[in-house]
């Protein structure tokens, strides 16, 4: 039986396929390709095509035998999220509805779904646990919060079981320096960083410097790619062993400000990348640092890439080796 990882040529997708490859796994990926990348993929079957489609979805399910889903197709930008909700809405919410339909009628009842420390907002107190509010703060963490309310009703109607993983901040790249972060146009911290350090942009923008936190740009919990790709096959394993829906954060519980991202960068790249202090951008949480107490006692997940010098090396070996992404 096959496990169908949606949205498995993108960015943390791409790093699940190759780690469910190394465990022998049967891969079926589907992608629309918009920001994933054929190139990025290590093996698997890949359909080409959009979750939303039912006479695509139908072949998918027909011409394999799905045991799981790993649930990755989505957008996930922040700023992006503030200017268009209507694009998120259309593809993170109603993409899943159409998913979760398609699952019902092929009786597929796993489901393991990429969800956000965007859904918490402001935390009430640091680091986050999964009981906490959620309230959040952009249109992003919203619809994957709606995402994962449906999973409930799903499974109180229809028995899918579901592993809700909420990422802090993905960042990194396989240790196989074969595939990494690769996202047009990007816009995320640590490989705009990068892009600086390798001359390809004469300075990075921080976004905000007036925030409640001790050097007042936004802090943040960085988890390396490979380590939240270990959480998704622990999640299947749980849910193969009729483990019960549930909810786990993905983070190192530490929290480093984007002045501090910085500054290891520099060390990192010897590069000295300079800095330009703008406007806050739309959305930002101040402070999101994660417990992951409960996802290491419950899941017997265990990262391996804890400290940040070591996920910017690996990011960094990524992008002096492919300044282009997977474009040559
Ligand atoms: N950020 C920044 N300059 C940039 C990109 C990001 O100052 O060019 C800040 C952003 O405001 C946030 C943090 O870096 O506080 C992490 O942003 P990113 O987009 O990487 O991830 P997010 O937290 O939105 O998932």
């Amino acid at each position: 039986m096959a496990i169908l990882v949606t949205g498995g040529a993108g960015y943390i997708g791409s790093h699940t396929v190759a780690e469910l490859l190394a465990r022998n796994e049967e891969v079926v990926i589907v992608d629309n390709l918009q920001q994933g990348h054929r190139e990025a993929l290590l093996g698997g079957k890949l359909y080409e095509g959009d979750i939303r489609d039912g006479a695509f979805m139908d072949t998918v399910f027909q011409e394999n035998e799905i045991e799981a889903v790993i649930h990755f197709a989505a957008h996930s930008l922040v700023g992006e999220s503030m200017q268009n909700p209507a694009k998120y809405y259309h593809n993170n919410v109603y993409g899943t509805l159409c998913l979760l339909e398609k699952m019902t009628a092929y009786n597929v009842k796993k489901i393991v779904f990429s969800s956000t420390a965007a859904t918490y907002g402001e935390p009430e107190h640091v680091p986050i646990l999964e009981t906490d509010r959620t309230l959040p703060t952009n249109a992003y963490g919203e619809t994957k919060l709606a995402m994962e309310k449906m999973m409930r009703w799903f499974d109180t109607a229809h028995q899918i079981k579901f592993v809700s993983l909420r990422y802090f901040n993905a960042a990194g790249a396989h240790e196989s320096g074969r595939i990494g972060e690769d996202h047009a146009p990007e816009s995320h911290l640590i490989p705009i960083i990068l892009q600086v350090a390798l001359g390809q942009r004469p300075h990075i923008s921080v976004f905000g410097d007036d925030y409640a936190t001790p050097d007042g740009t936004c802090v943040r919990d960085y988890i390396h790619v490979t380590d939240l790709s270990d959480a998704h096959i622990l999640a299947v394993e749980k849910l193969r062993k009729g483990g019960d829906s549930s909810i786990y954060n993905l983070g190192n519980g530490t929290g480093f400000s984007v002045k501090e991202v910085i500054e290891i960068a520099r060390k990192v790249t010897g590069h000295p990348i300079p800095a330009v202090m703008e406007a806050r951008r739309a959305g930002d949480p101040a402070t999101l640092v994660a417990s992951s107490e409960r996802t290491k006692a419950e899941l017997g997940w265990k990262p391996r890439h804890a400290h940040l010098e070591q996920i910017m090396e690996t990011a960094w070996n990524w992008h002096q080796t492919h300044p282009n992404g997977y474009s040559l």
